[in-house]
């Protein structure tokens, strides 16, 4: 479970995040929505330690993440998937995969590799294919499939959706949906795309100019107009 209360976060003297507090539960699916500018990644990035939070708290379990460096966030399970889709392009399908599983031995478990094959199938057909022949949708598998490569317990996704046909959102989507079925991890996905987001997602956190606007079920939030009018746009 990862539970925020009362962050804020700032880049210089802009406020990007005031008083943020939500929970993300166990082996679910959280969806964060807003508009552009609303301070979807900001969040992710003050999760993940990569923006220091002014104050405020961010629990993973029974461990304050604000007081952990960024470097040790990997040993205790998280993962970060940043918007962008930065694959190593001159490595293969199955090189890219590999770096995301090094150990502290420097091991990569053979298992793992079979796992994620086994969620990406054409990351096997296409393990020995350079990564810069990928397409948009096929590199935000690799990208996803590198952070599982770690094991995670949780995953922050930025935007996984971005650029891409509804075909292949569809299918990514239906996969993440699967894999916090099946491996019982915990997601924090961040969206643009609301609807597909609120598709698969057990819980909706909408933030609005930094502020946390709405934290629901996510079927109460998919059935109500108003709100949905007022902050998704849908
Ligand atoms: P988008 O969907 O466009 O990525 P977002 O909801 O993820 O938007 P953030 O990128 O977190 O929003 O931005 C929140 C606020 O912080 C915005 O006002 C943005 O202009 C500002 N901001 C973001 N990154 C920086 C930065 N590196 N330096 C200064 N201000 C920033």
């Amino acid at each position: 479970m990862l539970t925020l209360s009362g962050v804020s976060a700032s880049y210089g003297a802009v406020r990007a995040l005031h008083d943020v507090g939500f929970t993300a539960p166990e082996g679910k699916v959280t969806a964060v929505l807003g508009a552009n500018g609303a301070g979807k990644t900001t969040l992710l990035r003050t999760i993940s330690g990569l923006v220091r939070a002014d104050s405020g708290s961010v629990r993973f379990g029974d461990r304050e993440l604000t007081r952990t460096s960024t470097e040790r966030l990997p040993g205790l399970g998280l993962a970060h998937v940043p918007e962008g889709r930065g694959v190593i392009t001159e490595l293969t399908v199955e090189e890219n995969l590999r770096l995301g599983g090094l150990g502290r031995d420097n091991r990569v478990r053979p298992e793992r590799l079979d796992r994620v094959f086994s969620l990406f199938p054409m990351l096997e057909e296409r393990r020995g294919a350079t990564a810069h022949v990928l397409s948009g949708g096929e590199r935000q598998m690799l990208v996803i499939g590198r952070a599982l490569m770690a094991s995670p317990a949780l995953l922050l996704l930025d935007e996984p959706s971005l650029g891409l046909a509804p075909r292949v959102v569809a299918q990514i989507f239906d996969l993440l949906g699967g894999l916090v079925a099946d491996d019982g991890l915990t997601v924090v996905l961040v969206e643009q795309n609301a609807r597909s987001a609120l598709s698969i997602a057990h819980r909706a956190v909408v933030l609005s100019l930094g502020r946390v606007v709405v934290d629901e079920p996510a079927d109460v939030l998919a059935r109500d107009d108003q709100l949905r009018h007022a902050y998704l746009g849908f």
